[in-house]
């Protein structure tokens, strides 16, 4: 029954331009797997770099694998070992390295249950031969790399562009010398910054179940792992370079034009652990979407596409060569006529703003700083482009939030509509606004690490009742997340290392969350529903993002008595957070 899995991946092969297909012979091998399935995996835009990268050495053969499609699940299952990678067929266990990206928390269990089906033991420690070793990277382990810290060799700690090249001269060093596994991790730690060995560091905790010490091993090996960022200015934008009709953005080359954030929304983790926000330049950007470049629909990405200080003219300079474009965010403070003409003549008929909250204390409280009106008049002025299936996210379980808040998400979608209706005048098309409701979970390097998750009971009511308050209104629609499993990311987010009880029953099959949870000696709702001290040593300290953590707790402070803190602004001299400098 093999057969067919290969049959399945011999057809998206076909399907797909772009592959890079190489001769094994004398290569470094990698796996680059993706936790989740292969229209998921295809879609995101730090895979598909990472693919292109590492393929762009002569020396190495990158491959990659997904998590097995539901109806292939239980095939490979029964025949464990039949996890093949797409290009070649061949099993992980041939491989030198097994490279997982990792974006998503609740990929986690999918991550341990890959290596189960490759018959690659998850746990390191149970690993003796020396290939291939298992690694990770991607951001949700930049923010906390702890829960998986026992199955990991060794974590990508950083950005793609300087680690990579570093880490592929170390590999051609050592050949096929006769160091051991251990020897081989150890020089690795001691030699590549930016790269985190979790064996290597033992973790000590109190009575109380707090972290006391994460210390280093062996000597030579930092206490803290400086996480690694790029340079934008001189490297290239990453860029969708493997295309098929089966992924969300079938025939879309998404192109990165910019990296971090500087509005500083104090819930993102993104906001904080890619810091400084980064550019790349216009003439770039345009050279890399060049018309040979297999497609002239273009995704721009980035966490707010229209903070781009070239945005204008970039955008006019892709629509001049014909075709069209999309944006991945846009914020409502910055849309104006030429962005707006973009979206026209790309025709748009559906925009995402994001909110977050319904009333502008809780805006504040977040450091989310747009006003009612700037919101309202974002949604007029789309309608009045004809662009009128307008999209809000709200996020509910705020730290400080109170009923009138989510009344506040009442009257601001009503508002919302309004405003489109109004702006719509004379267009035939039926205005449309719906409400994406999640439930807002704490993250490492944030503000919001000391605080406790708002409750799965609490949640439910709540979205309850904006579900009632908003069931009579015309044209609105609501949608929620499930608080049961933003629980399961909470505990994953902000977990240590002991958290892997969870993950492996699950993994394994046996048992699922609740039942996990329930049969644990452990209570989950101490990494979940508790509210930290400001000293407490966190596990995902292990890392050093540069970012200061008085400035993140004076953050913290700021976000209780609902102030407003100024945007990052790199080359002001500015030095509050410390990333750019003391
Ligand atoms: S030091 Fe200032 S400019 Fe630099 S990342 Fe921090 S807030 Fe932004």
């Amino acid at each position: 029954m093999i057969w067919k899995i290969k049959e399945r991946q011999k057809k998206w092969l076909e399907g797909e331009t772009g592959t890079v297909v190489k001769n094994w012979g004398g290569k470094v091998s990698i796996a680059l797997a993706f936790p989740n399935r292969y229209a998921v995996g295809m879609s995101n835009l730090g895979f598909q770099h990472v693919y292109y990268a590492l393929n762009r050495y002569e020396t190495v053969v990158c491959e990659r694998v997904f998590y097995p499609e539901p109806e292939e699940l239980e095939l490979i299952r029964q025949s464990p070992g039949h996890l093949l990678s797409v290009e070649s067929q061949r099993p992980l266990l041939d491989f030198d390295l097994v490279a997982f990206s990792v974006p998503f928390e609740n990929d986690y269990t999918n991550l341990i249950e890959m290596l189960l089906l490759a018959r690659i033991p998850p746990r390191a420690k149970d690993r003796a031969e020396v290939r291939p070793l298992v690694a990770a990277g991607g951001v949700a382990l930049f923010l906390n790399p702890e829960p998986l810290a026992d199955y990991l060799d060794f974590l990508f700690a950083g950005e793609a562009e300087p680690l990579v090249p570093e880490f592929l001269d170390f590999l051609h060093r050592l050949g096929h010398g006769s160091a051991s596994r251990c020897e081989i991790l150890e020089e690795m730690a001691k030699s590549i910054q930016g790269i985190y060995v979790p064996s290597l560091y033992e973790p000590v905790f109190r009575e109380d179940g707090t972290l006391d010490t994460l210390t280093p091993l062996v000597p030579g090996i930092p206490e803290r792992i400086t996480v690694r960022r790029a340079d934008l200015l001189t490297s290239e934008p990453c860029r969708t370079t493997v295309f098929t009709a089966n992924t969300e953005f079938s025939n879309v080359m998404l192109l990165e034009i910019g990296r971090g954030c500087g509005h500083g929304c104090r819930f993102c983790g993104a906001g904080f652990v890619y810091r400084p926000v980064r550019y790349h330049g216009a003439e770039k950007l345009l050279e890399t979407a060049a018309p040979d470049c297999g497609t002239n629909r273009i995704g721009l990405v980035s966490a707010a596409v229209s903070d781009h200080p070239e945005i204008v003219d970039l955008c006019s300079s892709l629509l001049d060569r014909g075709g069209s474009l999309s944006f991945s965010s846009l914020r409502a403070d910055s849309l104006d006529s030429q962005l707006l003409s973009a979206l026209e003549s790309s025709e748009h008929h559906a925009v995402a703003i994001a909110p977050e909250a319904g009333s502008e204390r809780l805006r504040r409280v977040i450091n989310k700083n747009l006003s009612e009106d700037q919101i309202y008049r974002a949604a007029e002025m789309l309608a009045q482009r004809g662009i009128l299936n307008i999209k809000l996210y709200f996020m509910i379980g705020l730290p400080t939030e109170t009923k009138e808040d989510l009344e506040a998400i009442v009257t601001l979608a009503k508002g919302i509509h309004h405003h489109v209706v109004s702006g719509s005048r004379g267009k035939k098309r039926l205005a449309t606004v719906t409400l994406s409701v999640n439930s807002f979970v704490p993250k490492p390097f944030t503000p919001f690490q000391w605080t406790a998750f708002a409750g799965t009971v609490e949640l439910r009511e709540k979205a309850k009742w904006l579900q009632k308050a908003l069931a009579r209104v015309p044209n609105i629609r609501l949608h929620f997340d499930l608080p049961k499993w933003a629980y399961v990311q909470a505990l994953l987010a902000r977990g240590d290392r002991r958290v892997s009880f969870f993950i492996d029953k699950v993994a394994r099959g046996d048992s699922n969350w609740k039942q996990a949870m329930r049969s644990s000696p452990l209570n989950p709702d101490f990494w979940v529903m508790r509210e930290r001290e400001r000293d407490e040593k966190f596990p995902w300290e292990v890392l050093d993002h540069g970012v200061d953590r008085n400035y993140l707790w004076q953050e913290y402070e700021r976000a209780l008595e609902a102030r407003q803190s100024p945007e990052c602004r790199p080359g002001k001299n500015c030095k509050r957070c410390g990333v750019c400098g003391p």
